[in-house]
């Protein structure tokens, strides 16, 4: 019986006509919506993730996540006024963007009229990503994620922007929070918080307004909006299917609402909700925040210099 026969035999639990997507609970496409953005709505306000005047910039793979929570944030200027903006890191590695996710990133924004910004590691960084990716012993992912972030929050910083959002969503929070519980790194772990106020100058406020959508109603409501999709086919095309994956499936397969319920409690705990307490410096190389004496970025840089 193909999915869409099935679900028939549901009615929109909002509306009561014919559902045609059942995550949660079943809806009809326009209730879908209507409840996503309602959702995330509520974690805007109740968060504060965003006030009058706010000049964000949204950090776009071309995913699923990012350009859901870039169509979002869109939209919501309707009822607050705050500027837009989006960037587009091209990491240099052909399966993760390319020339087809810079398209798909910069028609995203040319049909919404919001402001597009694309950068290369080569050309913002100076550095030629293959053989900093060859030489250096970090696994390719922590490196490629630590040069994101690295170039979002001084990018950020240099055109005027006071907060950066990502499209972190309910999953990546839960099976970041396991990851690295089991490996004991508690103060990564609350370093996904709704969001993550500056805590120096240099360090640009960071807010993930997907905290309570899941990655299916990412996807859902990215197809629903006509949304066209692309990124990285090796972390995060469409489901990140590591062990954490297999596990957190086998949870919710028990208990649908596990996730939804985990990070909802999040907030309740005591030690997540700590500040970061470490004392950050400038890299005596750029001068961007770090709690070393050179950052991690310029001894990444350094490698390849050796
Ligand atoms: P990831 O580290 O792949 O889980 O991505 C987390 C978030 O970082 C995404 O939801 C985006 O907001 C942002 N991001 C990841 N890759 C890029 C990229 N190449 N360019 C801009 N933003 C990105
Ligand atoms: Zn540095």
């Amino acid at each position: 019986m193909s999915k869409e026969v099935h679900l028939r035999k549901f009615k929109c639990v909002s509306c009561k006509r014919e559902a045609r997507v059942r995550i949660l609970y079943p809806f009809c496409e326009a209730c879908f919506l209507k409840h996503y953005e309602r959702r995330v709505e509520t974690v805007m306000r109740r968060y504060r993730l965003i006030e009058p005047q706010d000049k964000v910039l949204v950090a776009v793979s071309g995913g699923k996540d990012s350009l859901s929570c870039a169509h979002f944030l869109n939209r919501y200027r309707e009822k607050v006024d705050f500027d837009v903006a989006v960037l587009h890191i091209d990491v240099g590695i052909v399966e993760c963007t390319n020339e087809r996710t810079e398209r798909v990133v910069r028609s995203f924004c040319e049909q919404r009229g919001i402001e597009f910004y694309h950068l290369t590691f080569e050309d913002y960084l100076g550095v030629n990503p293959e053989i900093l990716f060859r030489k250096s012993r970090r696994p390719q992912c922590s490196l490629c994620g630590m040069l994101k972030r690295y170039i979002m929050n001084r990018f950020a910083r240099e055109r005027g922007f006071n907060k950066v959002a990502t499209g972190h969503c309910c999953d990546d929070i839960v099976r970041f929070f396991f990851k690295n519980w089991i490996s004991r790194n508690f103060t990564w772990i609350m370093k996904l918080r709704p969001i993550t106020e500056s805590n120096h100058p240099k360090v640009i406020t960071r807010i993930r307004p997907l905290f309570e959508s899941l990655e299916l109603e990412n996807y859902t409501y990215a197809m629903i909006n006509n949304i066209n999709v692309a990124g990285c086919s090796r972390c995060s095309f469409f489901l990140r299917k590591d062990k954490w994956y297999d596990i957190l499936r086998m949870i919710e397969k028990r208990d649908p609402y596990f996730k939804l319920n985990f990070v909802r409690g999040l907030h309740k705990i005591k030690w997540y909700n700590t500040d970061d307490q470490r004392v950050l410096n400038e890299c005596i190389r750029c001068g961007e925040p770090t709690d070393k004496e050179i950052c991690s970025v310029c001894v990444t840089k350094e490698v390849l210099n050796r």
